[in-house]
């Protein structure tokens, strides 16, 4: 098989409390019906303003979250409803994390070569120090430290250093699915070129597939084979990389990118930049119909009370917007 994760229907509900008394009193639809496939040894890319559900996502596929719905295929295998007990070892070894803020992850108390070494303790593998010291330096090789660094603390490390051994952290236990959320978005143009340039090595030398998840969408653009769009919980386009880039179809992802200035040879900027009114709805309220039409500039009366549905507008290529009809093949 060459899908390595299918993602159908996935929610994750949040129930809000209000009041002394924590009475619930509505949700958070943070992840609404979000529907994907990945195929091995390749990457998508999840864009979407900051709240609008993409950290989320990631997380219950990762299952620190327990999803509300829906199911998450890996390798076949729905991991959405298993308890943690029934999480096999193997899922919990096979589906790492790359987050923002690499500290996070680090112990300022322990030296690189012990928090390398936890996890394999943890899960039983390279049970000797002699077998762990050897893997640690081959981490460190694959991602560009110097070997003698083993003996070091967080923080004698610069930002792109520390989100190197964010990395080699998530590689430890061989895995095959990594998932990315802002992992450059902390750091320097500079250094996040270096970062992603990494993380594409490093994808052809292991096979890696990942799901990169920034708000950032030039970022996305140079790693990823597809790409999502999210608004309020839910996928609102998802393509291949070129056709969304040469040609956005939802108003969401064309008002994005026309964020990002494309310089003709001339000096021409080739996209006009569309500034949408309004200020994102809240997640616990989201607006009926079309979630987008609070703010879309191509808002039909239909837009207000009737759902779209995410559908394919033209082959590869998914959109959940009135606009695009009956697929025109
Ligand atoms: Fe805009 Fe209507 Fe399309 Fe929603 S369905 S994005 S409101 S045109
Ligand atoms: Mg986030």
């Amino acid at each position: 098989r060459d899908t390595l994760l299918e993602v159908k229907n996935l929610q994750m509900h949040f129930p809000v409390k209000t009041g002394v008394l924590q009475r619930v009193t509505g949700q958070v639809k943070a992840v609404d019906g979000v529907s994907f496939t990945v195929k091995k040894g390749k990457t998508i890319g999840i864009v979407g303003e900051s709240g609008c559900g993409k950290s989320t996502m990631g997380r219950s596929i990762i299952r620190l979250y327990e999803p509300t719905g829906g199911e998450i295929l890996y390798n076949g295998k729905d991991i959405a409803g298993l308890p943690e007990k029934q999480l096999h070892p193997l899922i919990r070894r096979e589906i790492q994390m790359v987050f923002q803020d690499p500290n996070a992850s680090l112990n300022p108390r322990k030296s690189l070569g012990s928090a390398l070494a936890e996890p394999m303790k943890a899960h039983n593998l390279y049970g000797s120090r002699q077998k762990r010291v050897e893997r640690i330096e081959e981490l460190l090789d694959l991602v560009g430290l110097h070997r003698s660094v083993i003996n070091n603390y967080p923080h004698e490390f610069s930002g792109g250093q520390r989100q190197r051994i964010g990395i080699a952290r998530a590689l430890v236990l061989n895995p095959e699915l990594v998932i990315a959320d802002e992992a450059v978005s902390a750091l320097d143009v500079s250094v996040q070129a270096q970062i992603i340039n990494l993380l594409e090595d490093l994808q052809e030398k292991l096979g890696l597939t990942y799901i990169f998840i920034s708000h950032d969408l030039s970022v996305v653009r140079h790693i990823s084979d597809r790409v999502g769009v999210m608004y309020l919980g839910k996928l609102v386009e998802l393509s291949d990389k070129e056709a969304l880039y040469e040609e956005p179809l939802h108003p969401y992802t064309q008002a994005l990118l026309s964020a990002i200035p494309v310089i003709k040879k001339d000096g021409a900027e080739v996209r006009e930049r569309i500034v949408l009114k309004g200020d994102l709805p809240s997640p616990s309220s989201p607006p009926p119909g079309c979630i987008f039409h609070t703010r879309c500039p191509y808002k039909m009366p239909m837009c207000e009370t009737v759902v779209p549905d995410f559908r394919e507008a033209a082959p590869g290529r998914q959109v959940a917007c009135h606009l695009y009809g009956e697929p025109p093949f």
